[in-house]
């Protein structure tokens, strides 16, 4: 079968998208490695299904995000595609069955997680497997400079190496023009002997907006307009619950239906609020951007920032949720200056220095016993410090976990150091570095909301696109085209 008879016959397409068909010609018939760019609800995990199908031997599929590996495969297995997915929410003994099948040949695509390859009994597996192609998904997250890096991740070429270094293809929503060099060299390849291939931002009928407010009330507002002239599901943004609380309760005041989301609700509330959202039971969502992994409905007619995001990759993320079914939907930044200070406190608390790390290291050593048994509270008062808003710990102890340096965690009362402490985290200019690059994409933020070019334009650029056209669009086209009037 060539690809157009397998899109028909597994999923029921006729034809395939943008540069689709492209990618998957070059991948099958040219074998020539593939670095894609591609707006999330673009389609881009056709772009290794179906060539999956064509390949006599195996596909694995590396990802980072376990919560969607789920969905990803069922949703392969109600259209007979044999896959399945193996990560640390699987027990043992199925991980054991799930490798074996595709060892036998019986699966041909593999989810796994980058923390896989840290495992020498699944290493030595899928050794024996003939892996025909890779796909790394997520891959901005291979980058030290992308905004979620994986330590796991930058190991990748050794990954590759261990399979056979096979025909690979890496996909991303958002990658800058440095992430995207970081990207090949750390799988391995050189930038002659990759294919790139991007889609900008075709999404005609997203309309970029933004707008400068100075209060809540202003803000508030703003918000109501939206609410009353977009009718359908939306997404209000928040960067802070305790903001989000507030514009909850001034909603109610005004009996406009909602329903919140963020990390700090129950996770039963949170999959049912999320549900009833999917369903178009619930049409209006006030989130943190806890809220959104996962979230395919294709109608949702817009979503504001009633807060300034930190980057402009976490902003295009969002934004690409609206509108999937290619209808006019609307992006609204809502701009207070003052929102600044808040993400330039986040970036301070994300980014521990290197003394933070040290005396939290030898404090899980020292005092391991105690840590376990006290709880994180103790942990936090041991490190005396009195902001209940910093979130430093936090931070710090996620750090440990994603570069192996602890196993286990305080909750389970099993936290314990088990490495040494990396560069990374230990070398003072390299904190500092990645501290004002962090400030330097809150930057970008700012400068978006103050272009006097094409939103969409600016965005594109951004990631390294410098031929889209105008929009037409936003409302600096807009404007335009009323002052040519
Ligand atoms: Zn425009």
């Amino acid at each position: 079968m060539n690809p157009t008879e397998i899109l028909k016959k597994f999923f029921n397409y006729e034809s395939f998208r943008g540069e689709q068909e492209n990618i998957i010609n070059t991948l099958v018939y040219k074998k020539n490695h593939c670095l894609v760019l591609m707006p999330t609800g673009g389609g881009k995990s056709l772009c290794y299904q179906v060539p999956a199908l064509m390949f006599e031997g195996g596909t694995i599929v590396i990802s980072p995000l376990i919560a969607l590996m789920q969905d990803q495969v069922d949703a392969l297995k109600k259209k007979n595609i044999p896959a399945e997915f193996i990560n640390s929410s699987v027990p043992p003994d199925k991980r054991k069955q799930r490798l074996q099948k595709f060892v036998e040949g019986k699966t041909k695509l593999l989810y796994v997680t980058p923390e896989r390859f840290r495992k020498e009994e699944f290493i030595d597996e899928i050794k024996k497997v003939k892996i025909d192609l890779l796909a790394v998904d997520e891959a901005h997250c291979i980058s030290e400079w992308g905004h979620d890096f994986r330590p796991d991740y930058s190991r990748i070429a050794e990954f590759r190496n261990l399979i056979g270094n096979p025909l690979t293809i890496a996909l991303t929503a958002t990658a800058t023009i440095e992430v995207q060099k970081d990207i090949i060299s750390k799988l391995g390849l050189k930038e002659s002997g990759i294919q790139i291939f991007h889609q900008g931002i075709q999404r005609p009928n997203l309309k970029l907006e933004a707008i400068e407010v100075y209060d809540e009330k202003d803000t508030l507002k703003n918000i109501l307009d939206v609410i009353k002239n977009y009718n359908g599901s939306g997404i209000i943004y928040f960067s802070l619950i305790k903001t989000l609380e507030n514009f909850s309760q001034l909603l109610q005041d005004k009996k406009i239906n909602h329903k919140i989301y963020h990390g700090k609700l129950d996770s039963t509330l949170r999959k049912k609020t999320q549900r009833e959202f999917l369903d178009n039971k619930e049409k209006l969502i006030l989130a943190t951007n806890a809220f959104g992994m996962g979230i395919d409905k294709p109608d949702i007619r817009f979503v504001i920032h009633a807060e300034v995001p930190s980057s402009i990759e976490s902003y295009y993320q969002e934004i690409g949720r609206a509108g999937r079914d290619n209808k006019p939907s609307l992006c609204l930044l809502i701009y207070n200056q003052q929102d600044l200070y808040t993400q330039m406190e986040f970036i301070k608390w994300a980014n521990p220095d290197a003394n933070f790390y040290s005396r939290l290291y030898d404090l899980i050593k020292s005092k391991n016993h105690e840590i376990n048994n006290f709880g994180i509270e103790y942990l936090r008062e041991e490190l005396s410090w009195k902001n209940k808003n910093d979130f430093r710990l936090e931070t710090a102890l996620a750090m440990f976990d994603r570069y192996g340096i602890t196993e286990g965690d305080i909750e389970t009362k099993d936290l314990t150091i088990v490495n040494e402490l990396p560069f990374e985290l230990s070398n003072e200019k390299y904190l500092n570095e990645k501290l004002k690059r962090d400030n330097l994409k809150l930057l970008s933020m700012v400068q978006y909301f103050r272009t006097e070019k094409c939103r969409r334009k600016f965005i594109s650029e951004y990631f390294g696109f410098f031929d889209e056209n105008d929009c037409g669009n936003c409302d600096i086209c807009n404007q335009i085209i009323k002052q040519d009037e």
